[in-house]
C-alpha cells in the first residue's frame, strides 16, 4: 500500500472537527464554546478570561498520534505553548509526552501527571546544574542537548548519581524555514542547536561515555511554519547522520522532528487541520524512509492555539480625531503575541450588534503604545460593556502573559461538552505583592 493511502486512511478516521471551537448558531446569534455560552463564563468567572475546548485540544494530539500511527512514535506536546496544569493532564491522559524548556516546566508535569515523567524530553540552551539534576532525578527519556560544554555537565551530573543519562543531540541542519524573525531557529546564525557538521564527531566522543546514551537526534527549525517542506529538508539531514553514525557503530532509537508547524490565524475556509498534520507527517516520513527509529514530535502551537480564546470586556470607546478606539480590560500584557510579532488575531463581538463596519483599533490599558490587539480592523458598532472575543489564543497567550502595570493575570477555563472548569483561578494583587519584602 502507497504510504499516501495510509496516511489519509489514518487520519481519515481522526475526529472531525471545525478548526475552532468557537462559533454561532447564525449571523445574530451570540457566539458559544459548543455547548457553553461565552456571555455566561464572563458573568461567572470575570474577564479577561482564557476559555479553551477540550475536545479541541484532545482532537488535535489525535491528528498527530494517528498521522504516525504506522511508525512508532511519541508525540511530545511542547508545554512553553500553554503550560496551565488542567491542559497537561489532558494532554497527559491521551499518551502525550511533553517537551520542556525548564526546571519549572518540568515541575509542571511532574504536578500534573507524574507518570508522564518517562515520556518528557528537556530542550533549551541553557540547563543549570540544578535542572539537570532534577531531571535526572526524575529518569526523562532524553535530554535534547544543544552545546558540548552542556553534554560534558550532563555526563558529570550523571556520574554523581551513577545513573546514565539518555541524551539527543539537538542540531542546526542549517535549514532556511519562512516565519517571523524572532520564531525562526534553524540557521546556523541563530543560538540554538550544534552545527550539524560538529553532531558525528561529538556523538563518537559521547559513545565513549561511561555516563552517556546516545539516544537520538533531535532538529526544531522553528515556529509558525506553514508548509511541510522545511521540516522534510530538515530531517532528511538528520536521517543522513543517523545513517553515518550507525556505520560508526552508534545505533539511534530516536528522531524527534522538534515542533513549529503553523496555523492559519485567519482561519481561511480551505485551512484544513487533518490535511496539514497529514502533509507534514508524510514529508517527516519520507525523510526517514529505511531508518528503523522512534519518531518524536513536539507540537505546541497547532494543538492549543485554535483552541483558545481571551474573552475581554470593552471599558470605553474613545474617538481622537478619525481615529476611534476601542479600550478593552484585556491588554498586552495578558496576551503579547500582536505587540511582539505583530501577530493578527480576529476578533469578533460575542453578541454581535448591527450595524456598518467601521475601522477602529482595539488597545489594551497598558502604558505602552505597542498595547494593542488590533490596528485599522474592521468591526461592528460596539459600545462599553460588550464582550469580545480574541481567537485562537490558545497557544503563547496565558503561558507569555506577565504582571506588567501590577494587572493579575487572567482566569483560565477549561471547556468539556457542557461543562466549564475552572483551570486556574484569577490572580489576585496580594498573589502580586506576596514575594515582595519591605
Ligand atoms: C517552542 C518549541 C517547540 C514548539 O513549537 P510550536 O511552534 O509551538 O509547535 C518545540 N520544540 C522546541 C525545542 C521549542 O523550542
Amino acid at each position: 500500500m502507497a504510504k499516501s493511502t495510509r496516511t489519509a486512511r489514518s487520519t481519515a478516521s481522526a475526529p472531525q472537527l471545525p478548526s475552532r471551537p468557537f462559533a454561532a448558531a447564525g449571523p445574530a446569534a451570540p457566539l458559544t464554546c459548543g455547548q457553553v455560552s461565552l456571555d455566561g463564563l464572563a458573568a461567572d468567572f470575570g474577564t479577561p478570561l482564557y476559555v479553551y475546548d477540550a475536545a479541541q485540544i484532545s482532537a488535535r494530539l489525535s491528528l498527530f498520534q494517528l498521522a504516525l500511527a504506522h511508525r512508532p512514535h511519541l508525540v511530545c506536546y511542547a508545554v512553553k505553548a500553554s503550560s496551565t496544569l488542567g491542559i497537561l493532564r489532558l494532554l497527559a491522559a491521551q499518551g502525550a509526552g511533553f517537551d520542556i524548556v525548564s526546571g519549572g516546566e518540568l515541575e509542571r508535569v511532574l504536578a500534573a501527571a507524574p507518570s508522564a515523567a518517562g515520556r518528557v524530553v528537556f530542550s533549551g540552551a541553557g540547563k543549570s546544574v540544578q535542572e539537570i539534576d532534577r531531571a535526572l532525578e526524575a529518569n526523562i527519556l532524553a535530554f535534547n542537548v544543544e552545546s558540548e560544554d552542556e553534554l560534558e555537565l550532563l555526563a558529570a551530573r550523571a556520574a554523581r548519581r551513577r545513573r546514565k543519562a539518555r541524551f539527543s543531540l539537538r542540531v542546526n541542519p542549517d535549514v532556511f524555514a519562512e516565519t517571523h524573525p524572532y520564531i525562526s531557529t534553524g540557521l546556523r546564525e541563530h543560538k540554538f542547536g550544534i552545527d550539524i557538521r560538529q553532531a558525528r564527531r561529538i556523538y563518537n566522543q559521547a559513545a565513549a561515555s561511561k555516563w552517556l546514551t546516545p539516544h537520538g537526534v533531535s532538529v526544531h527549525i522553528g515556529s509558525q511554519i506553514r508548509t511541510a517542506e522545511p521540516f522534510g529538508a530538515a530531517v532528511a539531514r538528520v536521517a543522513r547522520l543517523v545513517r553515518d553514525l550507525a556505520k560508526d557503530g552508534i545505533p539511534l532509537t530516536s528522531v524527534d522532528a522538534g515542533g513549529g508547524l503553523g496555523i492559519d490565524y485567519h482561519a481561511s475556509p480551505s485551512f484544513d487541520p487533518a490535511a496539514k498534520v497529514a502533509e507534514y507527517a508524510a514529508a517527516v516520513e519520507a525523510a526517514l524512509k529505511g531508518l528503523d527509529v522512534t519518531l518524536l514530535l513536539e507540537p505546541g502551537r497547532f494543538i492549543v492555539a485554535q483552541a483558545g480564546a481571551l474573552l475581554t470586556r470593552v471599558l470605553y470607546i474613545k474617538r481622537n480625531g478619525k481615529k476611534t478606539f476601542v479600550v478593552t480590560d484585556a491588554a498586552m500584557n495578558d496576551l503579547i503575541r500582536p505587540a511582539l510579532y505583530q501577530a493578527f488575531h480576529e476578533i469578533v463581538p460575542v453578541t454581535p450588534r448591527p450595524g456598518k463596519l467601521a475601522p477602529v483599533d482595539i488597545v489594551g490599558p497598558v502604558c505602552e503604545s505597542g498595547d494593542f490587539f488590533a490596528r485599522d480592523r474592521k468591526m461592528p458598532p460596539l459600545e462599553p460593556g460588550d464582550l469580545l472575543a480574541i481567537l485562537d489564543a490558545g497557544a503563547y497567550g496565558m503561558a507569555q502573559s506577565s504582571n506588567y502595570n501590577t494587572r493579575p493575570r487572567p482566569a483560565e477555563v477549561l471547556v468539556e461538552g457542557a461543562t466549564a472548569q475552572l483551570i486556574r483561578r484569577r490572580e489576585t494583587i496580594a498573589d502580586l505583592l506576596a514575594p515582595e519584602l519591605l
